[in-house]
């Protein structure tokens, strides 16, 4: 039986990092992603080249059906394969002051997060879980969700819940040697960012600059790591030092 890796929003930013650095230590990724076929495709191309596995898995994490019927056919394809490491990556901002914030806005975001998180999790927890089989669960909250930021109460709530269902799904399964994690980060480049001032924020930064993906990613493969088995429940900040 072969353990695979499942990353969220492997497509850009974070998640391409995360499949790349969980592909390098040795797991069979499976890459997720919503419409970016193109950039999905190059994340697999750079696995295959530094000598791993990669499958590509598109669906809208949010959409109970599309999340279904894009697992049933990878078990179909996988019947003696699962998935040990899911990192829940996945994630939308759409900014603004709450008294303007359209329904849209906030739906968008909280589904993307809390619902993606819950529809894929629940899911293939039943093939952690059964005779301890073991797995990782790693979710991306955000500085956002545990400090709170102005602009951004529907991103907030997302990332907040994110937290609160890690501690106590992390409960729930320590039993059955599943970990259930987060990961916190501040301001890292990627596409998310790139329309913010970033002259300006780095100065907010103790460390004086946005994080790398790969800095993420590194945390994120640790986590999943057999050295981590004792950890669980936790929510590790990764932010330059922005807030502690
Ligand atoms: P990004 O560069 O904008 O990439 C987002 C990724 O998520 C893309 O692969 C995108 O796929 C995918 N995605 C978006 N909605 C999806 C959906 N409904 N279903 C499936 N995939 C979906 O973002 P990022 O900065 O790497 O962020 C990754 C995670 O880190 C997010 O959860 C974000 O909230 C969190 N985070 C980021 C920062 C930061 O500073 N960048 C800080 C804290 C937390 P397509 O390519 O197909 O669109």
């Amino acid at each position: 039986m072969a353990k695979y890796a499942l990353v969220t929003g492997a497509s850009r930013g974070i998640g391409r990092a995360v499949a790349l650095k969980l592909s390098f230590v040795g797991l069979p990724v499976v890459i997720n992603y919503k419409s970016n076929r193109k950039a999905a495709e190059q994340v697999a191309e750079e696995i295959r080249l530094q000598g791993g596995t990669a499958e590509l898995l598109p669906f809208d994490v949010a959409d109970k059906l599309a999340v279904d019927e894009a697992l049933d056919q990878w078990e179909q394809r996988h019947p003696d394969d699962y998935v040990a490491v899911l990192v829940n990556n996945a994630g939308i901002r759409a900014d603004n002051v709450m008294f303007m914030m359209a329904d849209e806005q906030w739906h968008n975001v909280v589904n993307t997060s809390l619902d993606g998180f819950f529809y894929i999790t629940r899911r293939l927890l039943k093939h952690m879980m059964p005779r301890k089989r073991g797995g990782r669960i790693i979710n991306v909250a955000s500085l956002s969700g545990v400090k709170g930021m102005p602009g951004q109460t529907n991103y907030s709530a997302a990332k907040a819940g994110l937290i609160g269902a890690t501690k106590a799904l992390a409960q729930e399964v320590a039993a059955r040697d599943v970990t259930v994690n987060a990961v916190a980060p501040g301001f890292i480049e990627t596409d998310m960012t790139r329309d913010l001032p970033q002259e300006e924020l780095k100065k907010m930064v103790p460390a004086q600059r946005f994080g790398k993906p790969e800095e993420v990613a590194a945390l994120v493969a640790f986590l999943a790591s057999d050295e981590a088995a004792y950890i669980t429940g936790e929510v590790i900040n990764i932010n330059g030092g922005l807030y502690t």
